[in-house]
Order: structure tokens, then sequence, then C-alpha cells
């Protein structure tokens, strides 16, 4: 049950690869939020990007897994849709792009986040991770994206590699590698954990967690998400089975443990 803890700066000295932008590239939508309220600082206008590699067991958005379909839209669409809601994100809201997966679309990101920067408009990523590597072109594009990311919501599935693996279909060995890199570039973050009996709600697993956490810098917020079952209509109706039948949510003692545990209120600003 040891917790590899990545670092790899190493690999930042290999000779960076000029990013070019791709014209015009598309985003595929899959839904969009106008008055989103915890997916980011403020009011926010979030789009739900298309698609997504992992399958997390718990995912109560199985409908935005296929990648490739959706609503598509340029950047500039999409900030005009958006601009319609500005009067509402005061001081503090703005543009989010949450997914499925969002970074699985990193040209279009990049197009929407640099020009929502020239119109002020603050921007919030929320990503699983899962895309990240330090291999071209995609680590260079990642770093022209952070130049125009205000702040980036990172989900944390479970520490432990095997059970991560277990979880989500994938071990978290580049999520990490992404969250050290944000860590350690002044990217500021908020980290997220679901809480999930018999999966994520051991305390061995939230300590080693917590522990993991407080070696990050640039964590301004660390939320425990308790897990819910509202998915399961979802599944049903794309006549998928549900992985976590049975299993109720957590308690609400086995909240406040976790927020222990992960020291959420040291983060909270
Ligand atoms: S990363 Fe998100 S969208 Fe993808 S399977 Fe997991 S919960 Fe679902």
């Amino acid at each position: 049950m040891n917790i590899k803890f990545t670092t790899n700066l190493s690999t930042e000295t290999a000779t960076p690869t000029e990013v070019v932008p791709v014209k015009d590239p598309v985003g595929y939508v899959h839904s969009i939020e106008t008055f989103g309220s915890v997916d980011g600082p403020g009011i926010r206008f979030v789009a739900f990007l298309q698609g997504c590699r992992m399958r997390c067991e718990f995912c109560h958005n199985p409908d935005t897994w296929n990648i490739g379909t959706g609503d598509p839209y340029t950047a500039d669409e999409l900030i005009a849709k958006a601009l319609d809601y500005r009067a509402f994100w005061g001081k503090e809201g703005g543009i989010t792009c949450s997914g499925g997966e969002s970074l699985i679309q990193i040209d279009f990101l990049i197009d929407l986040f640099k020009k929502c920067k020239e119109q002020g408009i603050n921007t919030c990523l929320d990503t699983c991770g899962q895309p990240f590597t330090y291999k071209e072109p995609f680590f260079s594009k990642f770093k022209e994206l952070m130049k125009y990311t205000d702040l980036s919501m990172v989900d944390i599935k479970h520490i432990d590699p095997v059970e991560h693996k277990k979880l989500t279909g994938f071990s978290n060995e580049r999520i990490l590698e992404m969250i050290e890199y944000m860590s350690n570039h002044g990217h500021h973050m908020w980290i997220r954990h679901v809480l999930i009996p018999e999966r994520t709600d051991y305390d061995v697993y939230l300590k080693k967690l917590g522990d993991y956490i407080q070696t990050l810098h640039y964590v301004d917020r660390v939320e425990v998400l308790p897990y819910h079952t509202m998915g399961i209509v979802k599944y049903e109706k794309m006549g998928i089975n549900y992985p976590l039948k049975g299993i109720e949510p957590p308690t609400h003692d086995r909240v406040v443990n976790a927020e222990q545990l992960l020291h959420t209120a040291d983060y909270h600003k």
C-alpha cells in the first residue's frame, strides 16, 4: 500500500515544443449550465465537454463518456453564449470547463481560455487529470493552457494507485504528476475527493491523502464530496450495469471524519 509521491521535474528540461495554435478548433459540448454555483468561484457559466476515458464506478455522467460526439462550438461561439450571463458573474465568477474530461479537447481549451483572458473573463478548468503526460506535444500544450487558467479543480479519486485503478480503470500516476506540476509552478487548485463507502472511505487512505495534500502548494480549497446515487437512472436508461449497486451514501459522521483527515478547514479561502 505504498504511495508513490511522483515528482518529475527532470523532464521539464527537455527541449520545449513550440505550440502552434490550431486554427479555430471546435469543442464538443455535452451540455451547458448557465448558473453554476459549485464549479469554481462565484456564479459561473459551465460547459461540460464531451468525452472521458476513465470509467469511475461512481460516475454520475456516463452519457459524457463517448469521445467525438456532442454539440460543436468554436471558442467565439461559446463565449458569445456565455456573455449573455456576464452580469451575474460579479467579481469572482466566469467560465468553467468541466466534463467528461475537458483536457481531452486541449486545443479547444487553449483557444477558449486565451480568448476569455483577452476579455477579462475568469477561467476555471475542472479536470480528472487522466490525459496529462510529460510527453510532447501534450505537455507544451498543457503549459500553454495553464497561462490562461485562473484555477483548476482537480479530483483525486483514490490516493492508492492500485485502488485507483480498480475504481476508475486507470492508475493515479499521471494525475498526481499533473497536480505536482501545478503545485511546483504556482497554478492554483481546488482538490476534491469523493467519499464512497467500501471504496474510498477508509481512515488509512484518507489520512494518506490528507498527508499528501499537505505536501502541495497553491491548494486554495479541499473538498469532500459525499457519494450519491443520483446517476443510477442514467445507467438504467443507457442499459449499463451500475457497479456500486447497494452502496449507500456515507453518513454525516463519516463525511465529518473525512473532512478532518483531509484538513479541509485549513484550506478554505
Ligand atoms: S473522470 Fe469524471 S466523467 Fe470521467 S468517468 Fe470519472 S467521474 Fe465520470
